[in-house]
């Protein structure tokens, strides 16, 4: 069966690998030069299924408002005349409620856990290098913030993940690098089983690993809109970005200009990340995502017994330090109201202040390499796999804040269904029939 991945992310390079093992021609088409140069480049790279959580959780409008106003913020709300922005922001406060939040959460751990499993699985026939550390560490700066984590621990309570709530003196136990640290943490949560590794550096090993069974994958080369005819595709529409003839089947369209093509597919997969939604709209399939801007800073290590030996989160500002080898990155940051990928200095300047807080000796500020990418998105927090109502097209989108976290469980479940086998795991709550598409 011929495949087409579109997008080359994460998601895309992971749904590439399954569908090849699944004994799939596959090619996976991309518009940058290669794989995870957008929103899988530079996030935290933290894999803590017991922590995904939807951001829509009681008490965060509350919370949303008190940051609002505060300079060090890991909110920034660009209110815009936006339709769709005003749209999402309604559906994301219907699922503010306790109820919501506890089946939203349970949702997303379903494929998060089942992710870490099909992670570790593929680790052990593919053992490579990605810095990977062990361990995540949460950190409370005051009581109304553990206090905010109390619906969040009730879930793990329920569902026995292991746990445990620790002191600020425990809290330097297990991570000693914040005997430096000039703010005192009120207590936190260690989660010994959760993980974190560069998820670019580990898409960029499947690629190879991906090329090596026989993936092809065209880069440089931008998806222009899906042909469907009678309810069912029948390819690819794409354009070089170069502007250069692209080889292939039925090239065509304007002549003298960027050359056209269609790539012929029996099946595509959409995992284009926050551009889903704009190639699946004029097909009637609307997807409820919108691109909340989120920033990084990687910084090398300097002193490393007083830098972190794995991943914390400051709960209190919602940034993450994690450690990968001998690198530092820290990111965080939700900024709604703006699309466009530019770096914003109050985003950076709590990055660094988060960073120079818990672990001000680690690394030197000024070597600090910023990012900015675009999480994909949903209301409720949890991806859209499967089906979109359009025969053979299939979704692997909308994985928000935690898509490395749920990349390896959701690439093999849409290949499953693309090759008509029955997922491992119940796809209640996860695809878009939960929309009422
Ligand atoms: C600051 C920050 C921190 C984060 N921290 C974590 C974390 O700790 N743990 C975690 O699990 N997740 C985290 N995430 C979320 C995670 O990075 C994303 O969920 C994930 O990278 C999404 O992967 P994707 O493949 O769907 O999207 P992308 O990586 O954006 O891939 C989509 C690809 O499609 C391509 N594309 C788009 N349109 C077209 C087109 N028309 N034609 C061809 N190609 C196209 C793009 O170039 C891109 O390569 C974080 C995100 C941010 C911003």
């Amino acid at each position: 069966m011929k495949t087409i991945v579109l997008g080359g992310g994460v998601i895309g390079v992971a749904t590439a690998f399954y569908l090849r093992q699944q004994g799939c021609e596959v090619t996976l088409i991309e518009r940058e030069p290669d794989v995870a140069l957008a929103t899988s480049f530079g996030n935290a790279g933290v894999i803590a299924p017991g922590y995904v959580t939807p951001w829509a959780a009681p008490g965060m409008p509350a919370k949303i408002l008190k940051y609002l106003f505060k300079p060090a913020s890991p909110l920034i709300f660009r209110p815009t005349f936006d339709p769709a922005q005003w749209r999402w922001i309604a559906r994301w406060l219907r699922e503010c409620d306790l109820e919501r939040f506890r089946v939203n959460k349970q949702r997303m751990q379903r494929i998060a856990y089942y992710s870490r499993e099909c992670l570790h699985e593929f680790r052990s026939h593919h053992p490579f290098d990605y810095g990977r550390s062990q361990g995540y560490l949460q950190l409370f700066r005051s009581e109304y913030d553990a206090e905010l984590a109390q619906p969040a621990l009730a879930v793990l309570r329920d569902a026995g993940i292991a746990y445990r709530e620790v002191s600020a003196a425990q809290c330097v136990d297990i991570e000693p690098g914040l005997r430096w640290a000039r703010v005192t943490p009120l207590s936190g949560i260690h989660l010994p089983d959760d993980e974190a590794g560069d998820c670019a550096r580990f898409t960029r090993e499947l690629r190879a690993i991906c090329e090596r069974n026989g993936v092809r994958f065209r880069f440089d080369t931008r998806v222009t809109s899906l042909d469907v005819q009678g309810g069912a595709v029948r390819g690819v529409r794409v354009q070089s970005e170069s502007g250069g003839e692209q080889g292939g089947a039925n090239v065509g369209a304007n002549a003298g200009g960027r050359s056209g093509e269609t790539v012929p597919a029996d099946s595509v997969v959409v995992a284009l990340g926050v551009d889903s939604a704009a190639l699946l709209a004029p097909l009637g399939v609307k997807v409820p995502l919108y691109p909340v801007k989120g920033y990084s800073a990687t910084l090398p290590v300097i002193d490393d017994e007083k830098a972190p030996r794995a991943a914390l989160m400051d709960e209190s500002l919602k940034t993450a330090i994690t450690r990968f080898g001998n690198n530092l990155r820290v990111a965080g940051t939700a900024e709604l109201g703006n699309r466009q990928a530019t770096l914003r200095e109050q985003a950076l300047q709590t990055l660094m202040k988060v960073l120079g807080d818990w672990f001000p000796h680690a690394a030197a500020p000024r070597s600090a390499h910023f990012w900015v990418g675009r999480r994909p998105m949903t209301p409720d927090g949890a991806p859209l796999l499967g089906p979109s109502g359009i025969d053979n097209v299939w979704l692997n989108l909308g994985h928000g804040s935690t898509g490395w976290a749920m990349s390896m469980g959701s690439a093999r479940v849409v290949a499953d269904l693309v090759t008509q086998r029955k997922p491992e795991i119940d796809l209640d709550g996860l695809t878009l029939a939960r929309y009422g598409k």
